[in-house]
């Protein structure tokens, strides 16, 4: 999400005539796209900011700003002001710029309509507090939502700028167009959002808090993205959403894209396992370039876990999809199973051994491929920060990451052998001693001895030789 963020704000800079360069250090500007999903993920902020040098100037954009402003004295300060547009839209193309500093204050109490003012810089932000006490550089705090107003700011910060296109109060409608969503200018995958935000409000996530309600995107304008990255430079789109398969045209969506011309795979993330139709099933059966690998987001395999982080689903709904997706017969030349891959956290609040025993049983029964896990950490502003106690030891959440890392690798293991002799197409996505592609079409990541001149973003047919447990190692056939 945060790739095709940046994409779109690199879109309305590049027209304003700044250039894009891949290097920090040889960036004028350089601007931080941050995610607050973990605390570890606000701490590599302050730790980036550390390698800007003092002559480059620093922007800040994202949930750092977002759900660090609900924290902040604002709330307080709310009865006497009218506080402006934090979280939903500016209503007017043209919007008054607010540096919200403490001389502009009083620009606040007299503001009539919050909704056509961008409040940027804010005073009360403590995130905007402790990062400019000790960095003259930082020039720009704003929210994601007012990126297309950036020439605005811009101006209001003595940049000369001109650009060329009308400036539109939906975020979400800029098109990077000859963008490339990866961020890095030789892949050719690319990101397209379909919805944002979420409603879920699982107790541990923050995702609600720092980027609001759901909203779903048009079908045309998700379609006219997709087609404008084939058209100029990519060959796999993935879609993207909190919940991807909640939007109501989700199929409808899958369906145009694979009627693209130049799609070469399609994937999604993340799915829930509630909001699987039978239509969106059946497509894994009709369409080859659907890949076959599905990420659910899974959490834990206890329903009593389950119903405190408020997932909304049983761990017996959790298993019939599961056999649901192994059950599916893929087409033509991709037979065999799509592979599964799913989220842990281990050590949420009050999870005994006996929750925890549960997680490992739901990990065997779905065979997964990869199981990405988090150990608990609370976030402010949650429901679990708000109404339970992060009751489990550092020492009992590592050990059970240990333990279930042991079982994953032990399963990747045995999964990854039986890759072993297959001909398969891999995308090549960066390129070192080995190749490391990221992904086959079931999402396996397999490392070539770099030995001719295969470019990133190129199709490589290789024969798997080697197995280890999160690994193929193959060699290329052409
Ligand atoms: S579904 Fe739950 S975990 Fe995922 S973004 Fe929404 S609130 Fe967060």
């Amino acid at each position: 999400m945060n790739y095709a963020d940046s994409a779109r704000i690199q879109a309305v800079l590049t027209n304003c005539w700044f250039s894009y360069t891949e290097n920090s250090k040889d960036a004028d500007i350089i601007i931080f796209d941050t995610c607050s999903i973990k605390q570890k993920s606000e701490d590599k902020i302050t730790g980036k900011l550390k390698t800007i040098r003092p002559d480059q100037k620093v922007r800040i954009t994202w949930c750092m700003i977002q759900h660090n402003l609900r924290n902040s004295k604002i709330k307080s300060e709310s009865s006497k002001f009218k506080i402006g547009n934090f979280m939903g839209i500016v209503k007017t193309k043209t919007p008054k710029i607010i540096w919200f500093t403490a001389d502009e204050v009083n620009l606040m109490k007299t503001a009539e309509k919050s909704s056509e003012i961008i409040w940027v810089n804010n005073i009360f932000n403590p995130v905007f507090h402790s990062l400019t006490q000790k960095r003259k550089n930082i020039e720009l705090m704003r929210r994601i939502d007012d990126t297309w107003f950036l020439p605005l700011m811009l101006n209001r910060l003595w940049y000369d700028i001109s650009y060329d296109q009308e400036l539109i109060n939906e975020y979400e409608k800029i098109l990077p167009e000859h963008i490339n969503t990866s961020m890095n200018t030789h892949q050719i995958t690319a990101y397209v959002p379909i919805s944002t935000w979420c409603n879920q409000f699982c107790a541990y996530c923050i995702v609600p808090y720092a980027r609001g309600l759901e909203k779903y995107f048009p079908v045309e304008q998700i379609v006219n993205e997709a087609k404008t990255h084939l058209k100029n430079w990519a060959q796999e789109i993935v879609l993207l959403g909190q919940i991807v398969n909640k939007h109501p045209e989700f199929v409808t969506i899958i369906q145009e894209i694979l009627k693209l011309k130049g799609l070469k795979r399609l994937r999604y993330t993340s799915p829930y396992p509630t909001y699987y139709s039978k239509e969106l099933l059946a497509l894994h059966e009709q369409e080859e370039k659907l890949c076959p690998h599905i990420h659910m987001p899974l959490q834990s395999g206890s329903n009593s876990i389950l119903k405190k982080m408020f997932r909304g689903y049983t761990v017996q709904q959790a298993k019939e999809c599961i056999d649901t997706i192994r059950k599916l017969k893929r087409p033509g030349s991709c037979k065999g199973n799509i592979s599964i891959t799913t989220d842990i956290i281990v050590g949420f609040c009050d999870e005994t051994e006996e929750d925890f025993q549960q997680t490992l049983d739901l990990v065997k029964y779905g065979n997964f491929d990869m199981v990405y896990i988090g150990i608990y950490s609370s976030r402010p502003g949650t429901l679990a920060a708000k109404n339970y106690s992060d009751n489990i030891s550092r020492t009992v959440k590592r050990d059970r990451r240990n333990r279930l890392n042991d079982l994953l690798k032990d399963i990747s293991r045995k999964n990854n052998e039986k890759e072993v002799g297959k001909i398969k197409e891999i995308l090549v996505n960066k390129i070192s001693k080995w190749i490391t592609e990221w992904y086959t079409d079931n999402m396996k990541q397999v490392l070539i001895e770099w030995k001719n001149s295969a470019k990133v973003g190129e199709f490589l047919t290789v024969k798997i030789i080697k197995a280890i447990p999160f690994k193929l190692y193959g060699e290329i056939i052409s």
